[in-house]
């Protein structure tokens, strides 16, 4: 055994080119060859394939790596034979004669690494293929689409237990970026890897810089961003809707940038360009929504820009961790505002999901909006929804190095509060407003809402300012969103103790916008 680790060093050296190994890798690749299962959770960019390649190039046979990223499994096979390695691929984007090609060297036992779709690995035909052959163990990569609570669940995973009784004998490992501890034991329960060795590596992405800030004029923010920190480096925006990522992509283009739409909307060929150009192409951006981003392979991608919030802070972890995986400086930048806030919860309020469901999705984004509102350090608050609570402040994302100032909010939310009781609870946040400042108009009169107490008892905050308390109470939860639409706001019962004088309420004072002329909020 001792050999063939030492073969596993002389490999990462003559084939990688890689001095040493990464902690835990030499870990995971001895226990692979020693033929036991392993689970293996490591940030993106932390090095997971060569937690597999590495004992599959050891151990006799050809390993074989599941993963439902059929589109780059090509690129993965030629980055492989760039290394001398002789690796293929089986998926439903091939011919029939690539299929067979690659079969028939299976059969011989000339290759090393063969990546398969799970849906494929389903079939008999692939089943009997691979039992004619010596294998060196099983790769389970994205291993939380076995999740069914997740944001990327892929039903075809959920067979893949059956490895464990078609192929007894040869070692699984599964590997994924993203798992909290819910997951990570679906993981273990759902694929059967009873007597596997856990490696749970530290969430902590040091070189990646935090930031959320509030969101102005979204699109002028982003280039200001991108303009001033990043003019000549590889970016992912990601925006909510398809519509929005081809607007946006075209508006950053006009402006000279190499910017890329990606959205399951696009037809697959051009989908295939894009992520091509993506990974050859410097400058380049990608604009995309949630479609865009796993497994995809770009070290130097300096920013992750995020123009609408994320429904959790899994996904949001996912998505930024894209940066910086050669391990420089990245920035994570995002900006949100009252917008999100209710749509997020409009959308959550008005699926189809059953209500277990909505629970646990109303618990995500509690905790994504809970990021957004803190006011002390960003990754801890991160690290600590993953479980690590041994962390001190950063010092290196936004609310450490321009400390928030906050302020005592209570009488202002009482009196926001008051307005959406007093005018009715049948109207969103702008009209709240214009009553709080008493702002007439035509609507104000004919609704008789000139003679309300709460008439322009707000005029010492402008609206920019009001809209920020609105946020904070919506994003807290002492306001709800009607899910039918049109942003109409109602008390919730946390209201009460506020309402009634026994609590009291700190806001973030939100930094003023430096963003160019104040905007319509239209992003
Ligand atoms: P992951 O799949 O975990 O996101 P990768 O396996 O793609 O990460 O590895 C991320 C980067 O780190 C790659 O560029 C890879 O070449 C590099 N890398 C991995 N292991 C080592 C190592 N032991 N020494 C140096 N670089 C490494």
């Amino acid at each position: 055994m001792p050999r063939m680790i030492e073969r596993a060093r002389q490999i990462l050296a003559d084939v990688f080119g890689f001095e040493s190994f990464r902690h835990p890798q030499d870990e995971v690749v001895a226990t692979l060859i020693e033929g036991r299962d392993a689970l293996v959770i490591m940030p993106t960019g932390g090095g997971k394939s060569l937690c597999y390649q590495l004992p599959a190039l050891v151990r006799e046979g050809c390993g074989i790596v599941v993963s439902p990223l059929i589109a780059l499994m090509q690129d993965q096979v030629s980055a492989l034979s760039q290394l001398g390695i002789r690796a293929g691929c089986l998926n439903s984007s091939m011919t029939l004669e690539a299929l067979q090609e690659t079969e028939q060297l299976l059969r011989k036992g000339e290759l090393d690494l063969l990546y398969v779709a799970p849906e494929r690995l389903q079939q008999p035909r692939t089943q009997q293929l691979l039992n004619q052959c010596t294998l060196a163990l099983f790769a389970i990569d994205e291993a939380h689409c076995v999740s069914q609570w997740g944001h990327d669940f892929r039903p075809e995973y959920m067979q893949l237990n059956q490895l464990r009784h078609l192929f007894p004998g040869v070692p699984r490992i599964a590997l994924t970026a993203t798992a909290d501890a819910r997951t990570r034991q679906e993981i273990l329960d759902r694929l059967e890897l009873i007597d596997a060795r856990a490696f749970v590596c530290g969430f902590d992405r040091p070189n990646i810089r935090y930031r959320i800030g509030q969101k102005n004029r979204a699109r002028e923010q982003l280039l200001r961003f991108i303009r001033e920190e990043h003019p000549q480096d590889v970016g992912v925006v990601y925006c909510l809707s398809r519509k929005r990522v081809e607007e946006t992509a075209a508006w950053l283009c006009e402006r000279g940038f190499n910017a890329l739409p990606y959205h399951a909307g696009l037809d697959a060929h051009l989908r295939q360009h894009h992520q091509h150009r993506f990974l050859t192409e410097e400058p380049v951006i990608m604009v995309a929504t949630i479609a865009f981003g796993m497994g995809i392979d770009k070290p130097n991608v300096r920013f992750v820009a995020h123009l609408d919030l994320p429904r959790s802070i899994e996904a949001y972890y996912q998505e930024t961790g894209r940066a910086g995986r050669d391990g420089l400086p990245a920035d994570a930048w995002m900006v949100y505002g009252l917008q999100d806030v209710i749509f997020l919860r409009q959308m959550l309020e008005g699926s189809g999901a059953e209500d277990a469901q909505k629970q646990i999705e109303r618990q995500k984004l509690e905790a994504m909006l809970g990021l957004c509102e803190i006011t002390s350090c960003r990754r801890q608050a991160l690290l600590e929804y993953f479980g690590e609570t041994e962390h001190q402040p950063c010092g290196n994302c936004d609310t450490c190095l321009e400390p928030v100032p906050i302020w005592d909010g209570t009488e202002s939310a009482r009196k926001a509060l008051s307005a959406v009781y007093r005018s009715g609870q049948q109207y969103g946040v702008n009209y709240i407003i214009d009553i709080l400042r008493g702002e007439s108009s035509d609507k104000t009169r004919q609704r008789g809402h000139e003679q309300l107490s709460v008439w322009g008892i707000g005029k010492a905050l402008d609206q920019q300012q009001w809209r920020s308390v609105f946020r904070q109470l919506v994003a807290r939860g002492y306001l709800n969103v009607d899910p039918q639409g049109f942003g109409v706001l109602h008390l919730s019962e946390k209201c009460r103790p506020l309402l009634k004088g026994e609590e009291t309420l700190e806001l973030r004072r939100d930094l003023r916008q430096q963003a160019p002329s104040a905007g319509s909020g239209k992003g």
